[in-house]
């Protein structure tokens, strides 16, 4: 096994006896990797022995690694979807898990257009909870002083809704922050947070962010670092900012709440901490009128240190804005997790994110991995610690709740070890073609939500003959933009802008739950736009990727671009731009 000596030296030296605490944890679970997750197999295979899905492989009493691996499939989700329904329709026997399922964590990714519902047991929230008081003491080792003033973070709870058999189904940071681990959290002097709990708490999403951004300008001096899970999540409040700073302005100089907020925890909170100060008034609405916005964060929280947002994966694509707003702050991603289970996080969190590695926990869940080799056919599963430095995994978990072997999608590049638990790039999600905010779409998804809207084209005699696609972060929220290549057969009877307007909808209404959760409640995604291209665009297309080296026999249109040079050819030829004027269907009712 390869060791990267540099990072095999201990963490330290840690910021307080709390910190040396994790920091000793983090060693001890790294140095023996492998053995820490034999005892994971073994627990998981041991208690849920009974449960009907590992009884129908008769793996017995056997909890070794030898026997799972011959009897256990590797499975996806449409495998264990049946299993996962009967639990929601409220048979309450041990299907998948010997402990009951508490809840149902709605994913991101989603099976037939809708979230897939991911089970969860009690004790799941243990598991989470000690992995985020990993964060800080890490943290605190590159960042001295962080005890010394707020943290400035944008956290959301969204709708949640239940199952036919009457379990909970909502995603998993809204089961946390509901949870009694992060309401009544005990005072951290590292951890202390601007944002009260009323307003993290409140379903709606205007007064909760309207509430978090005026604590976090009360407090401006205080914040040492901002941050957001997402960073489309810490964009969209500075856009907030750009729309509100008025009203926020208002408040802050009379020491009054407006009245959009009516939420009575929030205004009951807001009435103590909120007191004139017309001196903060005019310095905002000074910051906040200027038509220059670079580097606004540092000007209005000049303490700032850096900002804490995932940037790996999709978020890539907002580095340069954010950048922006902050004068090239440091980025810190601190953690990788999912609905299905935290797997772990970045030892190193001060790093390029072009950097970032994560360090997977071994006791979170029993982690293998699949070889994601271009040209490889392996298909044999490689243990945690096993894995080669340099090499391309997709990521298969065993985890308490009772998925077994299965497969999350993401694709991890080995970076190196520290001690034994080997240290993983982010690659990219499987099949995501485009991604704005937390939504994921693949290319089958997008081919279907064409023809849906092409059909609106057939009594003009059109059809799409190609098209393409990116998503165009320039904007805040970001949106997709399609283009499309028409063939028109009747040039006197070609579709009007405003078919083309309702085949921007029409697409919007094919694409699944979570694009359109995003477009409606969360407002995370703006209008879906086409734009049609003069005749003849996609050949050029072709011409070009073949003068780069493309094959004539193998070329296949891309149906995502992201380089820069086929965008300005594209541009270049757009011969009308085209915005959904109206928001798509969504309810947050479950159909099934
Ligand atoms: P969800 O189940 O909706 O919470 O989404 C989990 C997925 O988000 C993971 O499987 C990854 O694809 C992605 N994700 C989570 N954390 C990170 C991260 N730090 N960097 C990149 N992608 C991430």
């Amino acid at each position: 096994m390869a060791v990267d000596s540099a990072m095999s030296s201990p963490l330290g030296p840690p910021a307080c006896e709390k910190d040396a605490k994790a920091l000793r944890f983090i060693e001890e679970m790294t140095r023996n990797a492998d053995a820490v997750q034999e005892r994971v197999l073994a627990e998981i295979l041991t208690r849920n022995a009974q449960t009907e899905y590992l009884k129908r492989f008769q793996l017995g009493a056997a909890a070794d690694r030898q026997t799972f691996k011959s009897k256990i499939p590797v499975i996806t989700y449409e495998d264990v979807q049946p299993h996962i329904q009967r639990i929601a329709n409220g048979d309450r026997s041990n299907i998948l898990s010997a402990h009951p399922i508490s809840e149902f964590l709605t994913s991101s990714g989603t099976s037939a257009g809708e979230r897939k519902l991911m089970p969860t047991i009690k004790e799941e929230l243990d598991r989470r909870q000690l992995l985020y008081s990993l964060l800080m003491p890490v943290m605190n080792l590159y960042v001295p002083g962080l005890d010394k003033g707020k943290g400035l973070y944008f956290l959301f709870v969204k709708s949640e809704t239940r199952t036919p058999g009457g379990l909970l189904a909502r995603p998993v940071l809204t089961s946390y922050y509901k949870s009694d681990h992060f309401k009544t959290r005990p005072y951290d002097p590292y951890n202390v947070y601007t944002s009260p709990n009323e307003a993290i708490l409140c379903p709606d999403s205007f007064q909760s962010m309207y509430t978090q951004m005026l604590c976090g300008l009360i407090d401006r001096h205080q914040v040492l670092r901002l941050g957001a899970v997402f960073a489309s999540g810490l964009l969209r409040a500075i856009r907030f900012l750009q729309l509100n700073w008025p009203q926020l302005a208002a408040d802050i100089r009379s020491g009054t709440l407006s009245s959009r907020i009516t939420d009575p925890a929030i205004r009951q909170h807001m009435t103590k901490a909120l007191k004139p100060d017309p001196e903060m008034a005019q310095f905002l609405a000074q910051e906040c009128s200027q038509d220059n916005w670079e580097g606004i964060i540092t000007r209005i929280w000049p303490n700032t240190k850096y900002l804490d947002v995932i940037v790996t994966g999709a978020m890539a694509q907002y580095i340069p804005t954010l950048n922006y707003y902050s004068g090239g702050l440091p980025l810190a991603c601190t953690m990788y997790a999912s609905s299905e289970c935290y797997f772990g996080l970045n030892l190193n969190p001060m790093c390029k994110p072009s950097e970032v590695s994560y360090t997977i926990m071994p006791n979170m869940a029993y982690f293998e991995f699949l070889p994601h080799q271009p040209g490889s056919t392996s298909t044999r599963l490689v243990d945690l610690a096993d894995v080669e430095v340099g090499k391309e995994y997709e990521l298969v978990i065993t985890t308490y709740a009772g998925l077994y072997r299965y497969r999350v999608g993401d694709i991890l590049r080995v970076t190196g070890f520290h001690n034994s638990a080997p240290q993983f790039h982010f690659v990219r999600r499987k099949n995501v073609l485009l991604s704005i905010d937390s939504d994921k779409t693949d290319e089958s998804e997008l081919q279907k939500a064409i023809e849906n809207a092409s059909k609106l084209l057939v009594e003009f005699n059109t059809s799409v003959v190609e098209y393409t696609s990116y998503a165009d972060t320039t904007t805040i929220p970001g949106h997709y933009v399609i283009y499309w290549e028409l063939l028109t057969k009747d040039s006197a009877n070609s579709p009007s802008h405003d078919v083309l307007t309702r085949c921007c909808l029409e697409m919007e209404e094919s694409l699944n739950s979570v694009y359109r959760q995003c477009r409606v409640a969360d407002h995370s995604i703006g209008p879906l736009e086409i734009r049609v291209v003069k005749s003849g665009t996609f050949e050029e297309l072709m011409d070009y990727a073949i003068s780069r080296g493309a094959s004539i026999n193998q070329y296949k249109v891309p149906r995502c671009v992201n380089f820069t040079p086929i965008m300005e050819l594209l541009d270049s030829r757009v011969v009308s731009v085209h915005f959904s004027k109206d928001l798509p269907h969504w309810t947050p009712e479950r159909k099934r």
